[in-house]
């Protein structure tokens, strides 16, 4: 451990640089923050092409971001993370200073929780974690399809995996539930995490949210959500931070959820969007729209699976399709994850590829519950290295 807190450290000992982390503060935007620092916007900013521009907006207050200064004070390297995938980085070479989108190197861990309750899911998981973020993600996943507050016991027992993110030793993102059971009235209630990246239950029905499965009907996705992607032709580290749903032009698009219509009009790339917003914090974004259904404009409520417009190729886009995301106070998270409310059911080699890893995670549940597994808190690590990783 010694010899790698050495070798981290020579090339800061060397030329006697330093690193300093800061804060996004509230309202900063990248612009704001290049200004601040003091760095070129147009080279930095201006002369990026559409995409990177787009993603600098994914910037978030709050998100801490390093900056290595060098002997005589002068910006060196800036890492600034955009999501919990990638981040900008920004260097100088040959005095001149450089923008790039890298990934952000972590690490994943699978960490497990058994617990008897003593008052509510949420409360004894963060009890036992010290995380909102861990008990969230057990709870979302059972709110809708079970009654807690009705059919929950003192003593019960709940298991939960789930997949969770380290950066320098922090946590950070939102962990991943893998499996997880609740045992209510003597019956057990299982979800699982199947390959398609969608929820299922122990019956192998999927567990569906508060959204439609899919905003226009019976379309083909051709491209899923990523956080990260190396792009093939492009050579460079992009995002997609939606689905496509190809369709032809004029196919009817419906509303995933019932909510408040907050944006209907032109909006950059996105070409003809419309926003809803919805109960606790969602959002639900359609891009790329041919034209907007009549009425449909800021302000108005609509119902889950009401037309609100059809499928175009207006804004930034290679053909008609409709461009959907799903955010949850502003952050873009992926729509086929949301969870509950059971569905239809898996059937032929998808039911039986399912199975088998059904077969998998009820062993590993059994053993933690048998060895009571008890949610151990890593130790922090310090002196890591941003810009060695
Ligand atoms: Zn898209």
């Amino acid at each position: 451990m010694i010899q790698i807190l050495i070798l981290l450290l020579i090339p800061f000992t060397i030329f006697a640089s330093k690193v300093d982390t800061y804060r996004v503060q509230k309202g900063q935007t990248y612009l704001t923050l290049l200004e601040k620092q003091k760095l070129p916007l147009k080279r930095l900013y201006y002369d990026l092409d559409n995409d990177d521009q787009i993603l600098t907006q994914e910037i978030k207050a709050g998100v801490h971001y390093q900056i290595l200064h060098s002997k005589n004070n002068q910006i060196q390297q800036v890492l600034l993370p955009l999501n919990e995938e990638l981040q900008i980085h920004i260097y100088k070479y040959k005095d001149k200073y450089n923008f790039e989108i890298i990934p952000i190197i972590y690490t994943k861990k699978t960490e497990a929780i058994t617990l008897k309750i003593t008052r509510s899911p949420h409360y004894d998981i963060y009890k036992k974690t010290g995380s909102t973020k861990i008990a969230s993600a057990f709870v979302s996943a059972f709110d809708k399809s079970l009654n807690f507050k009705r059919d929950l016991r003192v003593g019960d027992t709940l298991v939960m995996i789930f997949e969770q993110k380290y950066r320098h030793g922090k946590k950070f993102s939102m962990p991943v539930l893998k499996t997880a059971m609740i045992e209510m009235r003597k019956k057990k209630h299982y979800i699982y995490l199947n390959k398609d990246d969608r929820y299922y239950n122990e019956k192998g029905c999927k567990v569906e949210g508060f959204l439609l499965a899919r905003p226009v009907r019976g379309a083909r996705i051709s491209s899923y959500f990523s956080k990260r992607r190396f792009h093939p032709i492009l050579k460079r580290w992009k995002a997609h931070l939606g689905i496509d749903y190809a369709a032809r032009r004029g196919t009817p698009i419906h509303a995933a959820g019932s909510g408040k219509i907050s944006w209907a009009a032109r909006m950059g790339s996105y070409g003809n969007l419309v926003k809803i917003q919805h109960e606790d914090g969602y959002e639900t974004r359609y891009a790329h729209m041919k034209s907007f259904r009549r009425g449909i404009k800021r302000g108005k409520w609509v119902k889950k699976g009401d037309v609100i417009g059809y499928v175009g190729t207006t804004g930034r886009s290679t053909g008609p399709h409709l461009h959907f995301e799903l955010r949850k106070r502003g952050r873009a998270i992926n729509p086929l994850r949301v969870v509950q409310v059971t569905t239809k059911k898996l059937k032929g080699k998808k039911r039986k590829e399912f199975l088998k890893l059904k077969k998998m995670y009820d062993k590993d549940i059994e053993f933690h519950i048998k060895n009571n597994t008890k949610y151990i808190k890593l130790p922090t690590m310090e002196n890591e290295c941003y810009f060695c990783g």
